[in-house]
């Protein structure tokens, strides 16, 4: 198979998987446990936060380990909305966040927060509009860097730093999963409050994220148990899992250029190629984060596309894995319409993949094309 699915999940690195395997089998004492094994599992523990800070570029102390970005996000934000009730009860968010944030905005309206969701203007967020919102009231913003569906790259640094200058004690919540090793950020020069980052995305194992938490921030916890974490994200710390996100994190950001490169070589390559096809539209922003390829045969449905590029060997995602094939709502929030969010798949790329299979996944898409439309059996009524 060739993958082109990495914004929804990524292949270990070899190191990353050795460095878990190794935990398992050697280094696997709790790291709570005071007899050597412990301390050694504590220093794998150590090593990898160490490395989740040089990459974001904070202390290790406000590195915390998760099961993933949607806990991350969920910790984040409920813990900050309880933090900040008695200050106010605003928060401002996008209408095009990840379930893991948006879901847990459904909560803290159930919660008696007011969540107001700041609409797209010509496709794009601009900082502005969330200034002109936020008020006294405001206690927190939640903001995704880089959209999943389409590579659209949010003004979170404008929005942190408007944000901060008129309202400090407001909280900015940055969901940077998809920024994380793709856009050379230090979360300094973001602004940010708290920030979410998972794994999977970036070649680490799936079930492992960091929340980073700036240093003074009191965030209560909504699980009960030890002091793991801080007493923030209690249980037994997933070692094998941390020390392979260790590794990722510290060998992917020593990419980034090299990769955003590849694949911006790789989407003009699609681009090119298949902008020219009658009903081809690409809902990605020229600007967007280059690992992201939304584009929609206009008339033929995803998933029968989706298909047919799986039955020639391409894994591809119609919109957003997360979504397991459902609509998110995310094309329509972003202006584009219901025609081009019915017909949209998502091309990710990774530093596995080549100009080579590129090309071979544009004969590919030419040939469903062609074919799904002679059948005549997708026409999008
Ligand atoms: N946020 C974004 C933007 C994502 O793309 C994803 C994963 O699809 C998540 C959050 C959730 O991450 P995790 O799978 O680590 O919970």
């Amino acid at each position: 198979m060739y993958y082109f699915d990495n914004a929804a999940t990524t292949r270990v690195l070899p190191q990353a998987a050795e460095a878990a395997v190794d935990c398992m089998t050697q280094t696997y004492g709790n790291p709570s446990s005071l007899h050597r094994m412990g301390v050694q599992a504590e220093q794998v523990i150590s090593r990898a936060r160490r490395a989740l800070a040089g990459v974001l570029g904070c202390r290790e102390g406000e590195v915390y380990f998760t099961s993933g970005a949607t806990e991350s996000s969920n910790i984040a934000l409920l813990g900050a909305a309880q933090a900040k009730r008695r200050a106010g009860n605003k928060i401002l968010t996008t209408q095009i966040e990840h379930a893991s944030v948006s879901h847990t905005m459904q909560e803290l309206a159930r919660r008696g927060f007011c969540i107001v969701e700041i609409p797209s203007r010509g496709g794009k967020y601009h900082a502005e509009d969330f200034l002109q919102a936020a008020d006294e009231q405001t206690i927190l913003v939640s903001c995704m860097y880089v959209n999943n569906e389409t590579g659209l790259i949010l003004p979170v640094n404008e929005i942190a730093s408007g944000l901060k200058a008129r309202f400090p004690n407001a909280l900015m919540h940055v969901d940077a999963v998809q920024a994380f090793c793709k856009l050379p950020f230090r979360v300094g020069t973001l602004g940010a409050d708290l920030v979410s980052v998972s794994a999977h995305k970036i070649h680490g194992p799936k079930g492992i994220g960091a929340l980073y938490v700036k240093s003074g921030i009191k965030l209560p916890s909504h699980s009960f148990g030890g002091k793991h974490e801080k007493g923030l994200r209690p249980g037994t710390e997933a070692a094998p899992s941390i020390a392979a996100f260790g590794v990722a994190a510290a060998q992917m950001s020593e990419r980034i250029e090299q990769n955003a490169a590849l694949y911006q070589s790789l989407n003009h390559q699609l681009r090119g190629s298949l902008g020219s096809l009658p009903g081809i539209e690409f809902n990605s922003p020229a600007d967007g984060a280059p690992h992201i390829l939304s584009l929609s045969a206009v008339g033929v449905r995803s998933e029968i596309m989706l298909h047919f590029l799986e039955s020639k060997g391409f894994c591809v995602s119609s919109g957003s894995a997360c979504s397991k094939g459902a609509k998110s709502g995310v094309l329509p929030a972003l202006g584009l319409s219901k025609a081009r969010e019915d017909s949209a798949i998502r091309v990710s790329f990774s530093h596995e993949n080549t100009a080579q299979q590129a090309a071979l996944l544009c004969e590919a898409i030419e040939q469903g094309l062609r074919s799904i439309l002679r059948a005549g059996s997708s026409n999008i009524r």
